[in-house]
């Protein structure tokens, strides 16, 4: 039995989004582990606007140690509303969770901080663009970066988002496409759009005929400094017929004018059309929604693994890919220090999380397929029915029913679970 310590394990990780800066904040907690983050971005600054954090998000922070820093507002009885009339359709039941447990809405810059907080000094190298990985005779990966620079390491992350580079290298057939799904997003004061009925007070998801609009207070009061304004944030989703889709350049993140986004929404409710006007001209990032199939295996090379966005490009269909990218990177270090005396340490713990990972994903994949059959299932009944009742289908989407095993994941409780597993087949 090997008992002797394991040479250092030397990492590099691509890409500084949550799954990223998670998975160097988890693997620099273990021993013998030199970890390397290198980002393209000159400076890390996240360009969405808010973010849902639910139960799962807040459990991995807590095992990161980057809960405490982070608030956001607490949405409590959200309303979905028909986006033309502005009628109250349903209200979002209150959650039977503990306070800490409860969904907050968070700006993605405070997300972003608190995990960039925990990371250890010099792990991360700004300004280094992946452009190749190459895998070594002689052991290990080799990386290539845009500035010339280059690395070798024992074990690659690939934690680059939803047009990974480190995923074109390892599966060079795989390819993302346009979703048909426009997304324009943008923080606000909210004290520009506080004298605009119910938008101080509620978050609210205003249905459309061709998508929605979703408007909420990011922002904890605490959060604030005196005297500082909270702020608002304003999603607005415009869906076509993929095949329609005259632009083919993938916009993310990308400034859009106010004239082109309100274009899409001048059959919604006055109160809508309003709080869109307050947006000043340059304050609209546009976001087009890619995705890809589902990867056999998130692992590859005996020396590459992907996490978050990198391994499901799901376009944030389930609106909680940051928790996702979190688990991913805690679980690869689990695996890790689980195997780190056994021969064949990385290998081994590769497999480990592809066996935890990839079931979880092939799971998201099916559910989105079943969901993808019963809408076609209905299309031909929807174009005989009413936008009404249209929204009663479409409404059905979000009350999460059936998925426990997304929104209450406890990943903790989840690699206890498969050690004892292992442990019972011993
Ligand atoms: C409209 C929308 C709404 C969403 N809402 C939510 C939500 O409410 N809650 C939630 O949990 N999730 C949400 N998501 C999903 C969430 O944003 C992603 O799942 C999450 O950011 C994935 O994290 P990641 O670290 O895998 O990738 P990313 O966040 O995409 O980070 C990837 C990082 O890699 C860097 N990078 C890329 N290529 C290279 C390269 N070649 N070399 C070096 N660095 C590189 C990028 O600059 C970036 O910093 C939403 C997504 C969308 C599109």
């Amino acid at each position: 039995m090997p008992s002797a310590e394991p040479p250092t394990l030397n990492v590099a990780i691509v890409g500084g989004g949550p799954g990223g800066l998670g998975t160097a904040i988890a693997l620099s907690c273990l021993p013998n582990v030199q970890v390397r983050l290198y980002e393209q971005a000159r400076e890390l600054r996240e360009i969405g606007a808010g973010i849902n954090i639910g139960f799962n998000c807040w459990k991995i922070l807590e095992l990161l140690g980057a809960a405490e820093g982070v608030r956001g507002h607490l949405a409590q009885g959200t309303l979905h509303r028909n986006g033309l009339s502005g009628d109250v359709l349903t209200t979002a039941p209150k959650s039977p969770l503990p306070p800490r447990y409860l969904s907050r809405r968070v700006r993605r810059t405070r997300l972003q901080s608190s995990l960039v907080a925990q990371v250890p000094p010099g792990v991360i190298h700004l300004n280094h663009r992946l452009v190749s990985l190459q895998k070594l005779e002689r052991g290990g990966v080799q990386l290539a970066f845009e500035n010339g620079a280059v690395a070798v390491a024992d074990l690659v992350v690939g934690g680059d988002g939803i047009r990974s580079v480190v995923r074109q290298h390892l599966f060079p057939e795989h390819d993302i496409q346009f979703m048909g799904t426009t997304i324009w997003r943008t923080l606000i004061p909210l004290s520009s759009v506080a004298q605009i009925d119910t938008m101080g007070h509620h978050t609210n998801w205003w249905h459309g005929t061709a998508g929605h609009v979703y408007t909420t207070i990011v922002d904890d009061p605490a959060e604030a400094a005196p005297g500082d304004d909270l702020l608002f944030e304003i999603a607005a989703r415009n869906v076509i017929d993929p095949k329609q889709a005259k632009e083919k350049r993938f916009s993310w993140g990308v400034p859009a004018t106010n004239a082109r986004v309100l274009a899409h929404f001048t059959d919604y409710d006055p109160r809508v059309q309003d709080a869109l006007k307050q947006v000043p001209e340059g304050g609209w990032r546009e976001f087009s929604a890619f995705a890809g199939p589902r990867l056999q295996r998130l692992v590859g090379w005996d020396r590459v693994v992907l996490i978050g966005d990198a391994s499901h490009p799901l376009s944030g269909a389930f609106g909680s890919g940051a928790a996702f990218a979190l688990e991913d990177g805690w679980i690869l270090a689990q695996a890790l220090q689980y195997t780190r005396l056994s021969p064949d340490a990385i290998t081994h713990a590769l497999e480990i999380f592809d066996q935890i990972r990839s079931p979880y994903y092939r799971r998201m994949y099916e559910f989105l397929d079943q969901q993808k059959a019963n809408v076609a299932k209905s299309a031909d009944e929807a174009s005989r029915r009413t936008f009404d009742a249209n929204l009663a289908a479409r409404l059905k989407a979000f009350d999460g029913q059936g998925l426990a095993w997304v929104y209450l994941n406890d990943i903790e409780q989840v690699w206890d679970d498969y050690v004892q597993s292992l442990e019972a087949k011993d």
